[in-house]
């Protein structure tokens, strides 16, 4: 069910979870300011979910109020996991969905990193 991004944080989200550790998720990255995990139901053959550490429910929200330096660390750590993946030479493709019109499902801001196949020229509809 997409969400409301204008809503406050929920710290009872399943990403909140993940992040403290509560519920279990298949770690491919964690630093200061990053985790990320695969998705849950992959939709691609490489399907990758990275999250800022922060409390923040929407690219919007985090634009708007994280520091420098947790955005600068957020955008580096997904730039790092593309090339530890071995992404940057076939190409990968990063989406952040936004509130309901963007089908956003979980109220803490995650950017999905989709590769390891031709992924055509844009999502369908
Ligand atoms: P979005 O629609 O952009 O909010 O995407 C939410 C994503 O989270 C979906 O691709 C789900 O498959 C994924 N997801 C939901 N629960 C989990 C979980 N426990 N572990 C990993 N991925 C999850």
């Amino acid at each position: 069910m997409p969400i409301d991004a204008t809503l406050p944080y929920d710290d009872e989200n399943i990403f909140a979870k993940i992040l403290r550790g509560e519920i279990p998720s298949k770690k491919v990255y964690e630093d200061e300011w990053a985790y990320a995990f695969h998705d849950i139901a992959p939709q691609a053959p490489l399907h990758i979910l990275v999250i800022p550490k922060g409390r923040y429910v929407s690219w919007d929200d985090f634009s708007a109020k994280a520091s420098a330096d947790e955005i600068a660390g957020f955008v580096r750590a997904v730039g790092t996991i593309a090339r530890d993946h071995d992404l940057v030479e076939p190409g990968y493709r990063l989406l952040g969905n936004v509130g309901a019109d963007g089908g956003q499902e979980v109220p803490h801001l995650h950017v999905h990193l989709f590769g390891g196949k031709p992924l055509g020229r844009m999502i369908s509809a």
